[in-house]
């Protein structure tokens, strides 16, 4: 518990930090004079490419929307790894941006927010959940509440490594759900930051809708491919 505190303690001062000592002038990825309010460049924005359509996971007896911002290179995973390595929230700030975007664009329909949960060896790793700060920075961006759903088991591998259907396997139903009365009959929209095989999403969606969700719509800052 004390752990947990100063981690958010640590987590709150990088936030302060980055407020401070952003001006708003200069691109967060290369650094270039920016004569907005805008993080990013536009050389760097125009590199950005937009995933525009959306797909559907159907598994067993469930179907879910996914939406994603746009596809997993250059810029777009540049910032994804500056937010989730490095604790860069101008970065992030940029993320919530275009997941925004995506939100009013495509015109998705929700009455809350939540994120796929980290095993608490990760957050002892890396400090915090980064789509968690994803999901929180959206929901006060959109006014749309945020909340916790979903824990994740800690007895899964890390995906990295593993091909399409070793994923599948390794997350089969390693997710439960908690504040279960708050998601009864609504439509729920699930915060990561990229999308795979989709595996992570199927299986956090799926828990939600057997608890009594009416819906849930995956969104994630980007789509990559194994
Ligand atoms: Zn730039």
């Amino acid at each position: 518990m004390g752990n947990e505190l100063i981690k958010n303690i640590k987590y709150l001062w990088h936030c302060i930090l980055n407020v401070i000592y952003s001006d708003g002038r200069e691109c967060t990825i290369c650094n270039e004079y920016v004569s907005d309010e805008k993080l990013l460049c536009n050389k760097c924005r125009a590199e950005v490419k937009l995933c525009k359509e959306y797909f559907k996971i159907c598994e067993e007896t469930f179907e879910v929307k996914c939406f994603s911002s746009a596809y997993y290179s250059g810029i777009i995973k540049e910032l994804i790894i500056n937010l989730k390595y490095k604790n860069d929230f101008k970065a992030g700030e940029v993320l919530v941006q275009y997941m925004v975007d995506t939100i009013r664009k495509q015109n998705i329909k929700f009455d809350v927010i939540t994120y796929v949960p980290s095993t608490k060896k990760s957050i002892k790793k890396r400090g915090y959940n980064q789509s968690k700060y994803l999901a929180r920075t959206i929901s006060y961006k959109i006014d749309t509440k945020s909340l916790e759903f979903l824990v994740k088991f800690n007895n899964t591998k890390d995906q990295i490594g593993l091909n399409g259907e070793e994923r599948w396997k390794n997350l089969k139903d390693s997710f439960k759900c908690i504040n279960i009365k708050y998601l009864k009959n609504k439509r729920i929209l699930l915060v990561d930051d990229v999308i795979t095989t989709g595996a992570t999403s199927f299986y956090c969606a799926k828990a939600m809708l057997r608890s009594g969700a009416s819906e849930v719509i995956i969104l994630t800052c980007a789509k990559s491919s194994l």
